[in-house]
């Protein structure tokens, strides 16, 4: 008898499935469970997710405190339309998170993705400036390496890859800038910021770890002074903490580290632990304050049908309620030793190219072929757990209360992955 559920014979020719050639991906593999770091297969082998499901089951997969609660909110309220009615939870939510994150920021605009939440921070940074009477600062400065999102916005405020290289032609013209690293290259980066100005909006950054962009890292001295830059020669400052953000880097967001303040700040992924897609963008109260008018000629022109959904934001408050309550920073702290000690002989191997850990994110940069890291997708599973390598990296973003057993069953298999 087959292994593969009914509901995969009959849907595979119907789905279409993110960033694949659909001609020769390989059929993916049923899911029909999961709970802790791990995940149940349909043909009854267990596997240790060691990404976390893109970084965001932070806390593992079906926590019961977080599941309870959207089923409570499912039987009370699932939804209901932002404008013109109220909720309880993303108003809970708002003011929790603008309390949790600790940078001074006021205001939270609700959205159901990662990329929905850049775009939106995109359109605050425009109409600022706008209703400032500043309407030629229209353009956004990012970074070498970065990536926050893929709708049309985002893509044009992302690094050139694989990913938008089909809408090249399409995507806005912004500036794309390196990450400044010494004392030279922060004076170029100043003196073309300074050059720039007035027509930049905003900078755009992912804090400390640059990931789908090849998980580059940079210091919190580096942050910090990027940050200075962007204050002195008054231009605004979002922190894309979509990846970075609740713990991932060993902080509970990675701006605390450099003891930064963003004046917008975009969060998604592990905001519901994993359990739902919501997403958020948080306004210093200056940002808001220039939104304010007699017409709606000055308001922010946004609203997703599906915002502020009130079971992702009672999933949001539940995972919040955990931070407060479970020792989670205190392990995603230990995962940076334990990640370094699993991962570090693996540097004297040929195929490895650097090791590098930060907090909760293990990463082994790799000499290896596209074909021979796609190979690697397809090994990982028979070896317990699973990862998914990208470009020349072979990472790991296990949920930061795994297990050690299960944190070896991962590190295991990126040694066999790597001889
Ligand atoms: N920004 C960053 C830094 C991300 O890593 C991602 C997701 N990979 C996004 C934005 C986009 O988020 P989403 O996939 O939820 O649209």
């Amino acid at each position: 008898m087959s292994d593969t559920p009914d509901w995969f014979t009959s849907g595979w020719p119907h789905v279409w499935l993110p960033y694949a050639q659909m001609q020769t991906v390989a059929p993916p593999l049923p899911v029909v469970g999961a709970s802790g770091s791990r995940l149940q297969l349909a043909d009854g082998r267990e596997l240790v997710d060691g990404i976390s499901s893109w970084w965001s089951t932070c806390h593992g997969y079906q926590h019961p405190h977080i599941v309870q609660a959207m089923q409570q909110q499912a039987g009370q309220l699932s939804h209901v339309m932002f404008a013109g009615l109220a909720h309880e939870q993303p108003y809970t939510l708002a003011q929790r998170l603008c309390a949790f994150t600790r940078m001074g920021l006021e205001r939270v605009f609700f959205a159901e993705s990662g990329s929905v939440a850049v775009e939106i921070a995109m359109k605050m940074a425009l109409q600022y400036w706008r209703n400032k009477g500043e309407s030629k600062r229209t353009k956004f400065i990012y970074f070498t390496n970065g990536y926050h999102g893929d709708t049309m916005g985002a893509m044009g405020i992302s690094s050139d890859s694989d990913f938008k290289g089909a809408f090249s032609s399409l995507t806005l013209k912004n500036y794309q800038l390196d990450i400044p690293h010494d004392e030279y290259s922060f004076a170029e980066f100043a003196d073309t910021v300074a050059a720039i100005r007035g027509q930049v909006a905003a900078l755009i950054m992912e804090p400390l770890v640059q990931g789908a962009g090849g998980m580059k890292f940079h210091s919190a001295d580096i942050l910090s002074e990027i940050r200075r830059v962007c204050r002195e020669q008054d231009i605004l400052f979002i922190a894309d903490e979509i990846a970075t953000g609740f713990g991932r880097t060993g902080n509970l967001f990675a701006c605390h580290e450099a003891a930064i303040e963003p004046d917008i700040l975009c969060l998604g992924k592990a905001l519901t632990g994993g359990h739902m897609p919501l997403a958020a963008t948080l306004a210093k109260a200056h940002v808001f304050d220039a939104f304010l008018g007699d017409s709606y000629d000055k308001a922010l022109m946004h609203g997703p049908t599906y915002m502020a959904h009130a079971i992702g934001c009672a999933a949001a408050n539940a995972s919040l309620d955990l931070w407060e309550q479970e020792p989670r920073l205190a392990q995603a702290e230990a995962l940076e030793q334990k990640l370094w000690d699993g991962l570090k002989h693996l540097g004297d191997r040929p195929a490895v190219r650097d090791v590098r850990v930060k907090g909760a994110i293990g990463v082994l940069e790799l000499d290896a072929p596209r074909e021979a890291m796609l190979a690697m997708r397809a090994k990982a599973p028979e070896l317990g757990a699973w990862l998914r390598p990208f470009g020349n990296t072979l990472y790991t973003t296990p949920p930061l209360n795994i297990s050690d057993a299960d944190l070896q069953v991962v590190l295991r298999a990126m040694e066999a992955l790597t001889s």
